[in-house]
């Protein structure tokens, strides 16, 4: 096989799905077989309005019909003028947030180096705090932020000029990990060098789907704000109406100085990433951080289609918190019919926590063999999560969810035994 003789072992998706797919539509892939598989994985978070979606689709190829720019490194485009004032007028206004956008290089790690950096420039400060299981991406200045030891181990360095902290419950969800922090502020002698930044997902995606609560975020705003340290969110994974809004830290009134933003941003799967900050943090030189391919102007214009299409009114909110309330309630149930499992995540990233990663991974193989991609996260791999487009519909969501239930059904049935060696 091609892919065998000449793809890096580096490669991973592509074990647990072991296909060659050719088509995709909404909610479904499809391979070389014609086989049709429903997807609970949606490029990670990047299909959040499912493959191919008509309307992106079509403003694309009228787009590319007419000559329009392709790539634009960072020079003004129409398409790029469209994108600022579409994402100025729908997401920045309505939230009284005076951010200006830097466009990175296209991955989420590109920006969330530029957020890391540039709060450094602003504070003078070199320290950042990120929290554990956080996941930020592998280049090395965001890998230092990224807690999973499997990615750490790739670095071939040390990984520096960040200060690991708990997450939010982990100490149990009666240990309020905030009161570590604070008091590690204020004692001069407590080692932690004050930090520039802290860098927080509000549901933490590859960590295995664990929550922040409102409280724990306007505690940590205020710690930051009485500290002078910026407060970045890493909204790649969550953001994009992954939770219902489009920013997942929209319920709970906060403001974060940085937001960075990739994955669904462009709505089609296309390479888009941008780091948000307040106006006031702008102290960036012309191209100091810089990327070829900041201007992928087929991005703009499939994002300012997505944000006109579904962010224009409560309309598709309103959609996905009926789905995320669908999959919260059939997920409850296959937890309450076996011993160990329980429910994590929230909106649209929801999940199944097993009580280890082999059992994940035998649940999500026997989905496959199902005809359902679905994945796992958190530090061991135990969590089967699901991640459908936000475009799903009721039925397609049901389907999945009878599968995964099924899944969950054959494997207790037949291993008894095993489960009774990890009790
Ligand atoms: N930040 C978060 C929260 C992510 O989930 C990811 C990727 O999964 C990244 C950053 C890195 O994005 P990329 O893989 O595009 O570099």
């Amino acid at each position: 096989m091609i892919f065998k003789q000449y793809e890096s072992e580096v490669k991973s998706y592509s074990r647990s799905f072991p296909v060659v797919f050719t088509q995709a539509k909404g909610a479904h892939l499809f391979d070389e077989k014609g086989q049709q598989y429903l997807d609970f994985l949606a490029g990670a978070g990047s299909l959040n309005y499912g493959h191919n979606n008509p309307e992106l689709k079509e403003a694309l190829v009228d787009y590319i019909q007419s000559d329009g720019i392709t790539h634009g490194l960072d020079m003004h485009t129409e398409a790029k003028a469209a994108f600022l004032s579409t994402f100025a007028e729908l997401i920045l206004k309505p939230r009284g947030l005076d951010h200006v956008v830097q466009f990175t290089g296209p991955t989420g790690a590109n920006a969330v180096e530029a957020a890391m950096k540039l709060a450094r420039k602003v504070t003078g400060r070199h320290n950042i705090v990120s929290f554990t299981n956080g996941f930020h991406g592998v280049t090395l200045g965001a890998l230092a932020a990224t807690g999973n030891s499997h990615h750490r181990g790739g670095a071939g360095q040390a990984l520096s000029g960040v200060t690991r902290l708990p997450y939010d419950g982990y100490l149990g969800k009666d240990f309020n990990t905030l009161t570590l922090f604070k008091k590690m502020l204020t004692d001069k002698s407590s080692g932690l060098d004050a930090p520039a930044a802290v860098i927080v997902e509000i549901v933490q995606g590859e960590g295995g789907l664990n929550t922040a609560t409102g409280k724990w975020l306007q505690e940590l705003s205020l710690l930051c704000k009485a500290h002078g340290i910026l407060f970045i969110a890493d909204d790649i994974q969550a953001g994009c109406g992954r939770t219902g809004t489009f920013f997942s830290f929209d319920p709970f009134e906060i403001k974060p100085d940085i937001i960075t933003l990739s994955k669904s941003l462009s709505g089609f799967g296309l390479p888009f990433a941008i780091t948000l900050f307040d106006r006031k943090l702008d102290i960036w030189k012309p191209g100091e951080h810089n990327g070829t391919f900041r201007g992928n102007n087929h991005a703009f214009i499939t994002a300012t289609k997505a944000l006109k299409t579904y962010w224009a009114d409560e309309k598709f909110s309103s959609h996905i918190h009926a789905r995320s309330e669908q999959l919260k309630h059939k997920l409850n149930k296959i937890c309450d019919q076996h011993p160990k499992l329980f429910r994590k995540g929230r909106g649209l990233m929801q999940g199944v926590s097993c009580p280890n990663g082999d059992i994940a991974d035998a649940i999500t193989s026997l989905c496959f063999e199902s005809k359902l991609i679905i994945e796992t996260s958190g530090p061991e791999g135990e969590v089967v999560k699901c991640f459908p487009p936000l475009t799903i519909t009721e039925e397609e969501l049901d389907q999945g969810l009878a599968i995964l239930n099924d899944a969950f059904s054959e494997y207790y049935a037949n291993n008894e035994v095993k489960l009774k060696a990890v009790s």
